[in-house]
């Protein structure tokens, strides 16, 4: 999914890369059948792009403490519905969640040696 239209070309094409490099790894049946929660999806793609508007010079995203995954969409449609109405806050939340699913597993870096 796009993500809002204000980061630059790099940027939103880092983003979409990320999706299309997951989504080539899950592979069709997974895509269709949800192996993958959106949030995920979106998050991993703030993150791997560097989304400058939710992250901070380390590329950490900033003010996670009161994130839960379980709160955020796991359909591609609902995903599409709520970030209709709040787009910066549910990819700023994805990119957290996802955040704290790579941190026991090494971080961004690690899942990026895959
Ligand atoms: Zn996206």
């Amino acid at each position: 999914m796009v993500h809002p239209r204000t980061g630059g070309l790099p940027d939103i094409l880092l983003h979409e890369f990320s999706h299309v490099e997951l989504h080539a790894r899950v592979g069709l049946w997974g895509m269709l059948t949800g192996a993958i929660p959106a949030w995920f999806d979106e998050g991993l793609a703030v993150l791997v792009s560097q989304d400058q508007r939710y992250l901070d010079a380390e590329n950490e995203a900033l003010g996670c403490d009161e994130v839960r995954a379980d709160s955020l969409p796991v359909s591609s449609r609902d995903w599409r519905r709520q970030a209709g109405r709040h787009a910066q806050r549910l990819y700023h939340d994805a990119a957290c969640a996802v955040q704290a699913r790579l941190a026991d597993k090494g971080g961004l870096a690690a899942a990026m040696r895959f």
